[in-house]
């Protein structure tokens, strides 16, 4: 619990950011405090959806989820993949599109990153509408290979999560409105 207080003192909410109306929860404080980041890796670790032996890779979310998602990698000795915005990998990749709010966003993953029949933990910062964590867990089934689960810093309460995500194991550190 103080773990958990001493992370939630360091995120910083921005009204209005990126556009009217949200509450941008800012977690980059975190990384910056020598304490905080690593309070925040041990207890990602520590909070696992799932067992570490019950999957074989970590994917992150570009941008934030490679924040947090490579250096748990390492602790737990684990290989990383990028998901990344639609354009910045070299082909070969698989491309997933989801809606937003407004219009449409697209992810990749490198054909070469993940193998048919890998079971796969996702991390990002923060699971809003669950939109994102929909569109990479379809992106991951396409390679083959399954969600073992999902591990998120910061869930909005407030907002229903998709039933797909639902079904999943998750664990989310802290959440909030
Ligand atoms: P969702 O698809 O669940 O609605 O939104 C989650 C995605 O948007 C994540 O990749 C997350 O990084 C980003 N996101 C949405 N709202 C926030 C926010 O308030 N703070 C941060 N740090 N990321 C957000």
């Amino acid at each position: 619990q103080d773990n958990a207080n001493y992370l939630l003192s360091l995120i910083r909410t921005i009204p209005g950011f990126p556009k009217e109306g949200i509450n941008f929860r800012d977690f980059m404080p975190v990384l910056a405090d020598a304490k905080g980041l690593s309070i925040l890796i041990d207890a990602l670790a520590k909070a696992l959806p799932v067992s570490v032996d019950d999957f074989d890779a970590i994917a992150g979310l570009e941008s934030r989820g490679f924040l947090i998602g490579a250096p748990l990698a390492v602790r737990l000795g684990k290989g990383f993949v990028a998901i990344r915005k639609a354009g910045k990998l070299p082909p070969p990749t698989k491309r997933m599109e989801y809606s937003l709010e407004y219009g449409t966003a697209a992810i990749e993953i490198e054909d070469e990153a993940i193998r048919p029949g890998e079971r796969v933990l996702v991390v990002d910062d923060l699971i809003a509408t669950g939109g994102t964590a929909v569109a990479a867990q379809k992106l991951i089934e396409g390679h083959g290979a399954v969600v073992a689960g999902f591990s998120f810093v910061m869930e909005l309460t407030g907002i229903p999560t998709p039933d797909a995500i639902e079904r999943c194991r998750r664990s989310s550190l802290l959440t909030m409105p």
